[in-house]
């Protein structure tokens, strides 16, 4: 067995991705999102063990830490954006739900599961921030933000952490094309969240950002990616994104 891996989000997308990927690797894998029927399926599918925990919430955090007896690997994928509104629009409702599950979801599982992560004499934490964490864009102000202080409660870690045998590693994606992120962004607009991919000839798959995770915990423990930023080819930058075919036939 290669060790315990938690990820967080792990009922849709990337999460479930990653948790799936290291399941395959050999991981046991604990799965924590709050949707039960959700985990169920993934449990049945690759044996992870699930825990219905929201990171939004310190206590259900804290119980979900103290069940635990073993954490090699971390990551925090739980997120997500809310509203796609302008600085001088956007509720500041939707800014602070942005921060409660990226930035401060992730700090407090973070400071939970640190001390099993450094016991096990050799631990990796893996966050999942975005492109949005080092680049703005009109519309993308909150969800930004977080990603940016996501960003930066990573690489302080790594500062903090130096000394230590625990690897921090940030994945920072580019367009991923998951089942949820888009609609749940613009409020369940099924139209609205189909024209955000459209013409983007193979935007990422959370399968292709789950390998990246993947091998980033699989390089030899004194070997830390700091930062892996990842994109989609038609997405040469956060504003230069290709709509139409990239490849003849
Ligand atoms: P999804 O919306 O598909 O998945 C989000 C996951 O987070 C779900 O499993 C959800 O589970 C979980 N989650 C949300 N809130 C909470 C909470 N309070 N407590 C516990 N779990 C929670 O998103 P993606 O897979 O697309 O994105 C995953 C991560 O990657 C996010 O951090 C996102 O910001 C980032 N990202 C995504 C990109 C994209 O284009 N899709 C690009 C760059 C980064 P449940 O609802 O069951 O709790």
């Amino acid at each position: 067995m290669a060790g315990t891996a938690v990820v967080t989000g792990a009922s849709s997308g990337i999460g479930e991705a990653t948790a799936r990927r290291l399941a395959k690797e050999g991981y046991d894998v604990v799965a924590v999102a709050r949707r039960a029927d959700r985990l169920s399926r993934l449990a049945e599918e690759t044996g992870a063990r699930t825990c219905r925990v929201d990171i939004t919430d310190a206590e259900s955090v804290r119980r979900f830490a103290a069940e635990l007896d073993s954490c090699d690997v971390l990551v925090n994928n739980a997120g997500g954006a809310v509203g796609a509104d302008t600085v001088a629009e956007a509720a500041a409702a939707d800014w602070e739900r942005m921060f409660s599950v990226n930035v401060l979801g992730t700090l407090r599982v973070t400071q939970a599961l640190l001390p099993l992560l450094r016991a096990g004499g050799g631990g990796t934490v893996v966050t999942v921030t975005s492109t949005a964490a080092f680049t703005n864009y009109a519309g993308g102000g909150g969800y930004s933000a977080a990603k940016h202080a996501e960003h930066a409660l990573s690489e302080t870690l790594r500062v903090e952490l130096c000394g230590e045998p625990v690897r921090v590693i940030e994945v920072a994606p580019g367009m991923v094309r998951t089942e949820e992120f888009a609609l749940n962004r613009l409020r369940g607009d099924a139209e609205r969240a189909a024209a955000v991919y459209e013409g983007v000839d193979r935007p990422l798959t959370a399968d292709d950002v789950a390998e990246c995770v993947a091998l980033a915990v699989g390089l030899p423990q004194h070997v830390n990616i700091d930062q892996l930023v990842v994109r989609p080819l038609a997405q040469a930058a956060q504003h230069q994104l290709h709509r139409g075919p990239l490849f003849n036939g």
